[in-house]
């Protein structure tokens, strides 16, 4: 297969016309989510449910009790107040990577729609999701992702017809890691929005404030990072005694510096001019500021989508649905097995 010959630009995919919506099916972790995009790829709203352990990380069997539970209730109310029925061309999902129970709530939500409604099933990789859906909105063509989410940290690029990944976390991903941390001071999940809320207040308090005696492990090693260490000799700051805002404003300062540090040597091997951030944690403020700040400095373009397109939701997954429809063969049903280790590699770019 020729991916790159004459590759359709991003405009040419929004200018055709699928002839109705896509739904997509989000439940790779603590997320269950039904999103849509019409014929055009322009996302409608999202409806999930999130799963909140109040103890301990995300159980995978809970997690999946938790998305069967829900699963009729957010699609009988998508179709309530968001889709008309008749109207659903196709019904995509993630297949991939994830956690193998929640994954297979999804999947067989969206096998037994699509064979109830005779219409196209189309299995996609998660991660790739939230790169098309970044660019479809933001209108990027061709960026280094910083995929910054719970489970993930990557940094991806397009090389040869593939997004590559050129560089991620080693041991846990920078979400979990806040969230790691936010627990241990009896935050709920997610930590990540009470962290950055509490960095702020530091600096608000203290405009002058300094990392002296705050400082954390910086764990890059070459394009890869790591995130346990951080989280440990964090955890030891706030034991010592240390104020939590000011822990929390030097966690953000170190781990989001050595996401930003990896993102810019991705551009500059890969010699890309854009950046699209992804993931829940892009939702954070300071490190879309950081992400702005260096790709200035590196006359280059910083793009984020809103926040509700960051997160992982339903829509991410039918933008990317819609364009494999359009580029590709929809999944045939005995090829709709979930895949909880695909790689962002594996999928092949048939659209651009
Ligand atoms: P995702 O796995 O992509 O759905 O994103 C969920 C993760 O994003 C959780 O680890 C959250 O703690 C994190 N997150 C959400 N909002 C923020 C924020 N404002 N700052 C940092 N992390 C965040
Ligand atoms: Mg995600």
């Amino acid at each position: 297969m020729v991916l790159e010959a004459s590759p359709p630009s991003c405009d040419a995919n929004r200018s055709r016309d699928v002839g109705g919506i896509v739904l997509g099916i989000e439940s790779t972790a603590h997320t269950f989510s039904i999103g849509w995009v019409d014929g055009l790829g322009v996302p409608g709203k999202s409806i999930s449910a999130f799963v909140r352990p109040v103890k301990g990380g995300i159980h995978p069997r809970e997690a999946a009790d938790h998305h069967a539970e829900r699963a009729g209730g957010i699609l009988a109310q998508l179709l309530d107040e968001e889709v008309d029925i008749n109207q659903v061309k196709a019904i995509a999902f993630s297949q991939g990577p994830g956690l193998g129970p929640c994954l297979r709530i999804g999947a067989s939500v969206a096998r037994s729609l699509a064979t109830k409604l005779d219409v196209p099933l189309v299995g996609v990789n998660h991660c790739v999701a939230h790169i098309e859906v970044g660019r479809e909105r933001c209108g990027c063509d061709d960026p280094v992702l910083l995929y910054a989410s719970g489970g993930n940290t990557q940094v991806i690029a397009r090389l040869d017809g593939r997004y590559r990944v050129l560089g991620e976390t080693l041991d846990i991903g920078i979400g979990n890691m806040l969230d790691k941390f936010a627990r241990e001071q009896g935050i709920p999940f997610p930590g990540g929005p009470k962290i950055e809320q509490l960095a702020n207040q530091w600096l608000e308090d203290n405009p002058e404030a300094s990392l002296e005696g705050l400082e954390l492990p910086y764990a890059v090693q070459g394009m890869d990072l790591a995130f346990s260490g951080i989280l440990n000799a964090a955890l030891n700051l706030v034991e010592k005694g240390k104020p939590l805002e000011a822990v929390c404003w030097s966690l953000q300062e170190h781990a989001f510096a050595a996401c930003v540090e990896v993102a810019e040597r991705a551009m500059a091997h890969a010699g890309k001019s854009e950046l699209l951030l992804g993931g829940g944690v892009a939702c954070n403020e300071r490190l879309r500021g950081m992400c702005d700040t260096m790709s200035k400095d590196r006359y280059s373009t910083s793009h984020v989508p809103i926040k509700p397109l960051c997160v992982d939701n339903g829509s991410m997954i039918a933008t990317l649905g819609r364009l494999q429809l359009l580029w590709g063969e929809p999944t045939q049903l005995n090829d709709s097995g979930v895949r909880q280790d695909l790689r962002t590699d594996e999928t092949p770019i048939l659209w651009n």
